[in-house]
């Protein structure tokens, strides 16, 4: 169950030349051409599943996890950026392009949604409040999730857009309904971990309230989930040892393309220390992929669950890293340990 886990190389996507560059890249793709196993979010359905995860549950999941998913655009490389990564003698990404105006394209997710309580007197930090004498009072926050290598520190979140709903078409601005979010407040990074979080303030409650909803979807599929286990669990004792892992997908932007979904196992995982799990599968992945949302099913971890406060947020931070030095065809992320109840299924 042991393996070493070296971070990268790294899945995200670079470009001088505009949307039209992505394309170029997703056509010319050498690492996957033709894209197999992705499965584009609007064609998703559940014939693409394995047979046994051939549920109503399971689809809901992948949907609901898919809505909640964004394309993350840097259009910045801060100066910040180390030389190597942090106890380990390797590149870090982005190092020699330091200062320039460089897009990095990655994937993200929506985290945690925490609407402005009037007694707590906070007043809203977007772009045009923060500049206002009359700040609003009635705002909500939007935290995204991804990795710290695709947005490293807060020069490079003033310089990101998340798009929200890039679920088909060639480029966020043709596909209808796509929501941008712009002029973050804040960053909160752990390069260690590999763990980046960006704040939005917003006026716009009716997306966050759409947000909030889709969260909630997400803890109530969780919870069915646990009720399924045993039946899942018999199951895979009818098959072989490789088909027993908990199926883990993602749902992220090739290239900085549309949405789109990938299937696999978890293979193997690595304690690298006492707090960070390093784990690998085989779900494709492309570059572009970096900072998606690394989602298991059935998930067994009820750690972080909250519904108590104000926020509400998804239970774990698990962001795909990188494709594997050590075995080709497979990729790699990180997690807090104690959130991998799901490796002794
Ligand atoms: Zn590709
Ligand atoms: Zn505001």
């Amino acid at each position: 169950m042991s393996c070493i886990c070296l971070p990268g190389p790294w899945e995200c996507e670079y470009s001088y030349g505009g949307e039209a560059d992505l394309h170029r890249h997703y056509t010319r793709c050498t690492k996957n051409p033709g894209h197999k196993n992705f499965i584009p979010v609007d064609k998703f359905c559940i014939e693409d599943l394995p047979e046994d995860y051939r549920d109503k549950v399971v689809i809901n999941y992948i949907r609901a996890v898919s809505d909640l998913t964004v394309r993350v655009k840097v259009e910045y490389v801060s100066d910040k950026r180390p030389e190597t990564v942090p106890g380990i003698r390797k590149s870090y990404p982005g190092y020699s392009f330091r200062g320039q105006r460089r897009a990095t394209v990655g994937t993200g997710g929506v985290f945690s949604i925490k609407f402005s309580n009037e007694e707590e007197g906070q007043t809203c930090k977007c772009k045009v409040c923060r500049i206002s004498s009359t700040p609003e009072t009635n705002f909500a926050i939007i935290t995204i999730h991804t990795a710290t290598h695709v947005v490293f520190d807060d020069l490079e979140g003033e310089h990101t857009t998340c798009h929200l709903f890039f679920d088909r078409g060639g480029t966020p601005d043709a596909c209808s309904g796509v929501v941008a979010l712009t002029g973050m407040s804040r960053v909160l990074n752990e390069v260690i971990k590999d763990i980046c979080l960006i704040e939005y303030h917003t006026h716009n409650l009716d997306l966050a309230h759409r947000l909030e909803k889709t969260i909630m979807e997400i803890h109530e599929l969780m919870l069915h989930s646990y009720n399924q286990t045993p039946n899942m669990t018999k199951l895979k004792h009818c098959r072989s040892i490789q088909d027993r892992q908990p199926l883990l997908f993602m749902v992220s932007h090739p290239h900085g393309c549309s949405k789109q979904v990938s299937l696999g196992r978890w293979t193997s995982a690595d304690v690298s220390n006492r707090l960070i799990l390093s784990f690998q599968y085989s779900t494709s992945t492309c570059p572009g992929s970096s900072g998606a949302r690394i989602c298991v099913f059935p998930e067994l971890s009820t750690k972080g669950v909250n519904l108590s406060t104000y926020t509400l947020f998804l239970p774990s931070l698990r962001a795909h890293c990188g494709a594997s030095f050590m075995q080709l065809g497979e990729s790699f992320g990180r997690v807090y340990e104690g959130q991998y109840a799901f490796l002794y299924l």
